[in-house]
């Protein structure tokens, strides 16, 4: 076990906050959907590596996060997450990055203006890697292997050699990120993210003739931002319409990954998660007494957990009283991924079960996981259609409950794939093969990413 880190005062002083938590504890906890590797030796020098590494994030921006967060649970700030299913080596570039940040940046203006409130943006970016699969294995064609499980842990392609689980690959995933998360904060705070220019490609879009039915929604946001501009607040003026605060997330799956980046906060000696500002644990690893809600408890970053139609009431109780027991505001979201047409058979007793307990949580909105489903073509896709449904039941449940809607969290790039159907430019099951890139789970691409995010925002103002 690669202990022979500088972080054994480090555990102790978190077993000094009265529990048994330290960053390796989740080693005693049943573990799923993780690999077994194959040579220890080489996990450990990579864990050990790692653990020297700095850390990506800052403790104290993942404490902001998780200030904003809290504003989201109150009603006070929206909360837009996103990106892709899965990062992979091959399709790391600037441009890919840059694309993605730039829709997000579309997607909150125009949100920001259907909420009337800030836009919290965290992106699925600079750290999701791996990834959690329905079977073990895959066969084709008469051959059965490894299950791929995100460029993080084996490769793709369909080769016995391919889907060996390689630590090294820790390392590769480590650097990505930390080259992702640079040009993310250069073009967050370098005159990229100024909100006039997202404003004007706004405004390029509705000018297409696919888009001009949300001609209505740009042009009130250019009204708004020329009212600005002549009583003088302007990007020079105003500091918050040049840059923009943007953080990250992945899903915590890779534990012995999480493990290696953890640090002590030196601010409030607590432990926290050097890997990205937020964390979110899957549907299939949400066990209340498994290895990843031990991990995620311990370290002080923004937690979310997905909710799938399968959770209980009282799994979702346990898990509120393990994740968060403080009740402390921000700390967890819950993203709610039940599918187009059955968000009411759940979000209610869910709702419910926060009320009971009087949790304080943020409910985030996942209209992709539960709508996927198999083409005529063959391609795993999901209708935008049905996304949007998803998303108008989650809004509908909780105004009915009184609740508040804190956000949503898609799948996307900013890329013109063609993954999911619908949308303005109508992709139909036959034009999938045409650039279906995903190596994991169907994306929206731009034009359906901004174009959903003008239907939520008609939604939030409703
Ligand atoms: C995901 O977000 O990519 C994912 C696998 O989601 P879930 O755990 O909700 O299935
Ligand atoms: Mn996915």
């Amino acid at each position: 076990m690669p202990q022979q880190t500088p972080d054994i005062d480090r555990n102790a002083r978190a077993t000094l906050r009265g529990d048994d938590w330290q960053r390796g504890s989740w080693r005693t906890r049943p573990r799923v959907q993780m690999p077994d590797y194959p040579d220890a030796q080489a996990l450990a020098g990579v864990e050990a590596q790692l653990a020297k590494f700095p850390p990506l994030v800052f403790a104290g921006e993942a404490r902001r996060l998780k200030a904003q967060l809290a504003d989201v649970a109150q009603g006070r700030r929206f909360l837009l997450q996103g990106g892709d299913c899965a990062e992979s080596f091959a399709e790391f570039s600037a441009d890919n990055i840059r694309d993605t940040f730039k829709v997000m940046l579309q997607m909150a203006v125009v949100l920001t203006w259907g909420a009337q409130l800030p836009v919290v943006k965290v992106g699925r970016m600079a750290g999701q890697f791996a990834k959690p699969r329905s079977a073990p294995t895959e066969t084709m064609e008469g051959l059965e292997l490894p299950s791929y499980r995100g460029d993080i842990i084996n490769g793709f392609d369909f080769t016995a050699e391919a889907r060996v689980p390689d630590p090294a690959r820790m390392l590769q995933a480590y650097t990505q990120a930390a080259a992702s998360l640079n040009l993310l904060r250069a073009f967050s705070t370098g005159g990229y993210a100024d909100i006039h220019r997202v404003q004007s490609w706004i405004a390029d879009f509705t000018d297409g003739p696919e888009a001009a039915r949300y001609r209505d929604i740009a042009d009130r946001i250019s009204d708004a931002m020329a009212f600005m501009q002549a009583a003088g607040v302007t990007s020079e003026t105003a500091h918050e319409l040049g840059t923009v605060e943007f953080y990250t997330s992945h899903e915590a799956l890779l534990l012995e990954y999480e493990e290696a980046l953890a640090r002590i906060d030196s601010t409030t000696g607590l432990p926290v998660a050097g890997s990205g500002h937020m964390l979110w644990i899957g549907d299939r690893t949400r066990q209340v007494d498994g290895a990843h809600v031990e991990f995620c408890r311990g370290v002080q970053n923004p937690v979310g957990l997905k909710c799938g139609p399968s959770i209980s009431t009282d799994d979702l109780k346990a898990l509120i009283a393990k994740l968060n027991p403080q009740n402390e505001a921000g700390r967890l979201t819950l993203i709610a991924r039940f599918g187009a047409g059955t968000v009411g058979d759940h979000l209610p007793r869910l709702i419910r079960a926060v009320q009971e307990e009087g949790a304080n949580v943020v409910w985030s909105c996942d209209p992709m996981h539960g709508n996927t489903i198999k083409s005529a073509s063959g391609y795993k896709t999901r209708p935008f259609d049905s996304v949007l449904r998803e998303v108008r039941e989650f809004f509908q449940v909780h105004a009915a409950e009184g609740t508040v809607p804190g956000g949503v969290h898609f799948e996307m790039t900013g890329r013109d794939v063609t993954e999911c159907t619908g949308g303005v430019r109508a992709i139909t099951d036959h034009d999938l093969s045409n650039r279906y890139h995903t190596a994991c789970d169907p994306r929206l691409n731009a034009s359906q990413s901004l174009e959903l995010a003008f239907l939520v925002a008609e939604e939030l103002r409703a």
